[in-house]
């Protein structure tokens, strides 16, 4: 264990730590200087006091007599006027003693004085006891003079030679001073280790002191003629009288310094009260340069707005040319719209004593007319000249900022392609109209979803460009035929909202989507090539209590898709029973999806008969779904859905395909079926699409097809309505050596003057056709013109939805080559199809 830490003990002789602490500050010369004076000072007082125990009480009397007048005048030190320094009077009383009782007598007493007076003054016992010692050594050394001083002259010092009395008295007290000055500051300079003597600095510190010394010996000398002359008893009158006489000096002194003082401080006070007069007109001065050379617009006001004063930089902020007067009132500059906001803020508060400083944005009037934009920041003033309140206005043109937010506010509310409110702005618009008729019954509104039917054909299509300018045209079109107060916004890609506020009958809205339907029927120009868009339009009503904006798009977008799947080109009313259909809609797309990623979509094959001979010529492929649950699915059901969903590309892949391969199987299986063909249906999506013959071609490469076994069948509507776009890919398909046929052909409206120019193989003519095909009737007048017209333009003619040998038997009649239909065979696996050609292969097979 070790012991704790502590102070180690003090090793040190006593002599050391009695040192160490009364002058920790002193080096060793000063110490040796100290212990000098102070052991002199010592011996001396030893040798006095022996001196004294030989005198009579009398002299006892007089030393104690001596040294407590010393001290007790030294309590009241007069102070030298227009000095700092003081004179004190107790030396009077030593220098008498000297005088009546020689040195020793003298020196006990100053050296008691010194004692006392150091102890009043300083902290330190190093200080009292030197001071002590010095006037011990000075008195009982200079004070041998006086009498040496006679001595040397032959004279005594006595009354009789009063002159020479007072003459060494004078030469005693400078030697005391000079001395005393000498010894005392010795201790500091040893300490810092200056030289001892030095005799400028000994003159200036101690002047006054031998000054005081030199006025209280000449009264020391008077006093001890005094007392020679008329009896010590004198003294019994005098010195209290001149103990008073100090004391009066003292407190009058005093008085005077305090008067002085007070003088002084009223001195100041006016000095300090003329400078802030001064440092007041400085300011004024100031504020009015400041006010001119503002680098911000500033005016002074009254409380009701009359403009007192204009700076510069606001007269130009308001464009008012030099000696233009400025307007009355400053309300005149501010825009009406902004006037309400500045006249609550300022006449009212300002006229109230706790008018508060605000600030405003206010569009202000240019001289020019143009409308600024300001930042005006006004507060309290007083009016340096009058002192009265007015009001300091602050104006900052802040137009580019507000131009740059309303930039911002654009782009965060605006459409930038077409311009119009975008989805939160119509958000936001709706929000207003769905509380307004919650609160207000009446205010009935309508929202519009429009949809556009071939947008995303025409992107495809023909490049994004082109799809912008479709836009922009669609959303002019929309716009064209609102009312001012309608509010049409484009929510993303091809899809609109129109929102009708103040809807006073639904009947309205209804000839409103009539109009719209009926305008977006018409082509629209796009890079000089006339494009059929057409637009699905769902509405909803207010009085089906919407509480969000969102909810009430949900139902106008449900509307939407059912125009869309009862045929597009159509508006349907929002009815709380089409969430269902619509999710099951949605339901079924998720299937579809699924079913072609699982690959479990099949193709049906049905056969087409050369009805002179009822031989194959080959076969339709048609695709098949074989939904989980719903079972069989009807392809009308599902082929407009993969339209709409861009599916589309993804199943005639895979039709296209999977009719290829089959085909080069069944051209391996027998050389009788070499020449078989197989038409595939493309929808209108693909023939407009840029990759269609890329992907064709792909499909013949890797099912090593030859291009003229295959037949693609394109619908009339499909091809007519975007004839531009798909006759370069119809062009370039005919070249590979594909073949070309019209599906459907006469029930769209193409005309027999474009169809001659199109690159075209065959025509299928409509199965509706057939269906009433009656000798001499309208149908039969209809296939036997199509029949001619093919003739005539050199394109084959194919009848489809032959259901009766009837049908079958006028076709061939009419010159139809070939044949499709349930007559001739129904649509089969490629299986059953198989075991349909073999037995077709077969010898004989009658035609029924
Ligand atoms: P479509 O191109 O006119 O195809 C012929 C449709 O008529 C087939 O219906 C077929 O089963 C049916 N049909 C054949 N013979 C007769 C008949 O004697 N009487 C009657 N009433 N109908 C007959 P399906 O397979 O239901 O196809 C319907 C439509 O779906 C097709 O009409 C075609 O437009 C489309 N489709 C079918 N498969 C595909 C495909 O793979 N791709 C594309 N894009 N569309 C397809
Ligand atoms: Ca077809
Ligand atoms: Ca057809």
């Amino acid at each position: 264990m070790t012991p704790p830490a502590g102070p180690a003990p003090d090793r040190r002789p006593a002599w050391q730590r009695l040192h160490g602490a009364l002058m920790p500050d002193y080096n060793r010369p000063a110490t040796v200087y100290w212990w000098t004076v102070v052991l002199l000072g010592a011996g001396l007082l030893v040798h006095h006091c022996l001196w004294l125990a030989s005198q009579p009480w009398a002299t006892w009397l007089q030393v104690i007599v001596a040294a407590a007048f010393a001290i007790g005048v030294g309590l009241f030190p007069v102070r030298l006027p227009g000095t700092r320094q003081s004179f004190v009077a107790g030396d009077i009383f030593i220098f008498l003693l000297l005088l009546m009782q020689g040195p020793a007598a003298a020196a006990l007493a100053a050296g008691v004085e010194g004692f006392v007076g150091s102890w009043r003054t300083s902290r330190r016992a190093t200080s009292w006891l030197i001071s002590a010692a010095v006037a011990l050594l000075a008195l009982s050394v200079v004070g041998r003079l006086p009498e040496a001083l006679a001595r040397a002259l032959g004279e005594s010092v006595g009354p009789d030679h009063p002159a020479v009395l007072v003459g060494a008295m004078l030469l005693f007290a400078a030697g005391n001073a000079l001395v005393t000055a000498q010894l005392i500051a010795g201790v500091p300079r040893l300490k810092r280790a200056e030289p001892y003597f030095q005799w400028a600095a000994l003159v200036r510190d101690f002047r006054w002191v031998a000054l005081a010394y030199l006025g209280s010996a000449v009264v020391a000398s008077l006093l001890y003629l005094t007392t020679l002359q008329s009896g010590i008893g004198v003294l019994l009158v005098v010195l209290p009288v001149m103990v008073l006489l100090i004391v009066a000096l003292h407190y009058y002194f005093l008085q005077q310094e305090a008067a002085e003082a007070m003088q002084g401080v009223a001195a100041r006070a006016a000095a300090e009260a003329e400078r802030h007069v001064a440092a007041l007109q400085a300011s004024e001065q100031r504020f009015h340069g400041a006010f001119i050379h503002a680098a911000i617009g500033m005016a002074l006001l009254d409380f009701d707005g009359r403009l007192l004063q204009v700076n510069p930089v606001l007269r130009a902020l308001l464009g008012l040319a030099d000696g233009q007067p400025a307007p009355a009132h400053f309300q005149d500059v501010v825009d009406a719209a902004d006037r309400a906001a500045l006249d609550a803020r300022m006449l009212p508060d300002a006229a109230a004593p706790d008018f508060s400083p605000f600030q405003l944005e206010l569009r202000c009037r240019h001289a020019d007319g143009r409308t600024l934009w300001v930042l005006a920041h006004c507060g309290q003033f007083t009016e340096p000249q009058t002192g009265a309140p007015c009001l300091i206005l602050q104006l900052q043109d802040i137009s580019a900022r507000r131009q740059a937010e309303a930039g911002l506010q654009r782009l965060a509310f605006h459409d930038s392609l077409t311009g119009l409110p975008n989805r939160r702005q119509f958000l936001d618009s709706l929000a207003d109209a769905v509380e307004h008729h919650r609160t207000d019954a009446t205010a009935s509104y309508a929202v519009m979803y429009l949809d556009f039917d071939r947008f995303k054909l025409v992107n495809d299509s023909l490049g994004h460009t082109a799809g912008d300018d479709l836009l922009v045209q669609m959303a002019r079109r929309v716009q064209e035929n609102l009312r001012p107060s309608d509010i049409v916004a484009r929510l993303g890609g091809d899809e609109f909202a129109v929102l009708l506020p103040r809807l006073h009958d639904e009947r309205d809205a209804l000839q409103l989507a009539e109009r719209l339907v009926e305008a977006m029927r018409q082509p629209f120009d796009v890079a000089g090539q006339a494009l059929y868009a057409g637009a699905s339009i769902g509405i909803t009503f207010s009085r089906f209590g919407y509480t969000s904006p969102d909810e009430v798009l949900r139902d106008a977008d449900t509307a939407m898709y059912q125009a869309k799947s009862l045929g597009k080109g159509r508006f349907a009313l929002f009815e709380p029973g089409l969430h269902l259909a619509v999710s099951q809609r949605m339901q079924l797309e998720g299937d579809l999806r699924r079913a072609l990623d699982e690959g479990a979509l099949t193709v049906a094959y049905q056969p087409q008969i050369e009805l002179a001979t009822g031989r194959a010529g080959g076969f339709e492929a048609l695709v098949r779904w074989q939904h989980p649950q719903q079972g069989a699915i009807r392809p009308e059901a599902f082929i407009p859905l993969a339209e709409e969903t861009g599916l589309i590309t993804v199943l005639s892949d895979f039709v296209l395909h999977s009719a290829c391969a089959q085909l080069v199987r069944w051209h391996a299986l027998d050389p009788a079926w070499a020449e078989l063909t197989v038409s595939v249906n493309l929808s209108g999506h693909d023939i407009t699409s840029r990759g269609v013959v890329a992907r064709v071609t792909e499909a013949l490469a890797t099912t090593g097809l030859a291009p003229r076994h295959l037949v693609l069948e394109l619908t009339e509507d499909a091809v007519m309505t975007r004839i531009d776009a798909a006759a370069a890919n119809l062009r370039a398909l005919q070249a590979m050596g594909v073949h070309l046929s019209v599906d459907d052909f006469g029930t769209g409206y193409s005309s027999l003057a474009r169809l001659a120019r199109l690159p075209i193989d065959s025509l299928k003519i409509d199965r509706s056709f057939v269906h009433d095909l009656a000798e001499g009737n309208h149908e039969a007048a209809v296939v036997q013109a199509v029949l001619t017209l093919g003739g005539a333009l050199g394109k084959q003619v194919v009848a489809e939805g032959i259901e009766t040998l009837d049908q079958a038997d006028q076709l061939r009649r009419m010159g139809c080559i070939v044949g499709q239909g349930f007559h001739l065979g129904y649509p089969l696996s490629a299986v059953e199809a198989t075991a349909w050609l073999a037995a077709q292969s077969a010898p004989a097979a009658p035609l029924h």
